[in-house]
C-alpha cells in the first residue's frame, strides 16, 4: 500500500511539471506571436504611412459604438385642437366619404379639462420619455390653439418619414361608467396594405407594456378602416386611447401629472420594443 501511494505521489509530481513546461513554452509561443505582430504593423507604417493611417480609420468607422446612429423619426399628434373646424375632408384619398377637418374631442366630467390639452401635455411628455430612448419625436402641434386638420397632422408624419405616427387621444362616453387605456390600428385596406401589420405589432407592444401596470384597466386593440388619420398615412399608425374623460376615475389619473408620467413611460417602453422586434 505505501508503495503505492508513494507511486502515486511521484506521478503527480512528474504530470504538474510536464503541464508547467507545456504552459510555459505556450506562454512563450503568445509573447513570440504578439512581437512579430507588432514589428509587422511597424514594417507596415515605415512602408505606407498613410495607408496605415486610414486603415487604422476605416477601423474606426467600423466599430459599431462609434457610429452615429441614425435616430429613428416619432411623429406625435396631440389629437383635437381648441377651436373645431367643422369643414370637411375625405376620409381617404379619393374617397367621398368626408368628415371634420377638427374637432374639440371630449371633456373632463368632473373638472371640464377638455381633451385637447390632455393629449397635448401627454404627447410632451412621451417625447420626453421617447427622446431618452434615443428616439427623435415631431409633434404635430406646440399649442392648443391651431388650425389643423386630421389630414394635415397625418400628412406631416409622412413627410417626416416617421418610423411610427403616434395619435394620443382620451376617450368619451355618454356611459360615465366605460373606462380604460385602449389603441386603435388601422384596418386593412387599399390605403393600409403596405403599414397595417406593422401598426398591429406596434399597437401589441403598447398595450403589452401599459397592461403591466395594474391600476390601467385595459381595453384591447380595435381596427378601424375609417379615420382619416389613418387612410391618410403612408407610415405605421396607432391612436391610444389614454383613458375616459368622462369616468371619474380615469379623468382623475389622467389630470394626475405622475400617473400621467407613468403611463407615457409605458407606452415609450411599447415603441422601444416594437423597433428592437422590427429590426
Ligand atoms: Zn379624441
Amino acid at each position: 500500500m505505501k508503495k503505492l501511494a508513494l507511486s502515486l505521489i511521484i506521478l503527480a509530481f512528474i504530470i504538474s511539471g510536464i503541464t508547467l513546461l507545456v504552459n510555459y513554452k505556450t506562454n512563450e509561443g503568445l509573447v513570440n506571436t504578439q512581437q512579430t505582430h507588432q514589428k509587422n504593423q511597424k514594417n507596415v507604417a515605415k512602408e505606407n504611412p498613410q495607408n496605415h493611417k486610414k486603415s487604422q480609420e476605416k477601423k474606426k468607422t467600423k466599430a459599431p459604438h462609434k457610429r452615429k446612429k441614425k435616430q429613428l423619426v416619432i411623429t406625435i399628434d396631440p389629437g383635437h385642437q381648441l377651436k373645431a373646424n367643422v369643414g370637411q375632408e375625405p376620409d381617404a384619398p379619393h374617397s367621398l366619404q368626408t368628415k371634420y377637418k377638427a374637432t374639440v374631442g371630449s371633456i373632463g366630467i368632473t373638472t371640464k379639462r377638455p381633451e385637447y390639452a390632455v393629449t397635448l401635455e401627454a404627447a410632451k411628455k412621451l417625447s420626453v420619455q421617447l427622446k431618452k430612448k434615443g428616439f427623435k419625436t415631431i409633434l404635430t402641434r406646440h399649442a392648443n390653439d391651431v388650425d389643423l386638420s386630421n389630414v394635415e397632422r397625418t400628412k406631416q408624419a409622412n413627410k417626416n418619414k416617421s418610423f411610427l405616427y403616434i395619435r394620443i387621444h382620451a376617450d368619451g362616453a355618454e356611459n360615465p361608467n366605460a373606462s380604460g387605456f385602449s389603441v386603435i390600428a388601422p384596418a386593412k385596406n387599399e390605403h393600409t396594405a403596405s403599414f397595417y401589420k406593422d401598426s398591429k405589432r406596434a399597437a401589441e407592444d403598447i398595450l403589452k407594456q401599459v397592461s403591466h401596470r395594474t391600476d390601467t384597466y385595459q381595453n384591447g386593440i380595435s381596427y378601424r378602416g375609417d379615420q382619416a388619420g389613418f387612410n391618410w398615412s403612408k407610415v405605421p399608425v396607432v391612436l391610444v386611447e389614454l383613458g375616459f374623460l368622462t369616468n371619474p376615475n380615469d379623468e382623475k389619473r389622467l389630470l394626475d401629472s405622475d400617473k400621467l408620467d407613468k403611463l407615457t413611460v409605458d407606452i415609450a417602453k411599447g415603441v422601444e420594443v416594437y423597433s428592437k422586434r422590427k429590426k
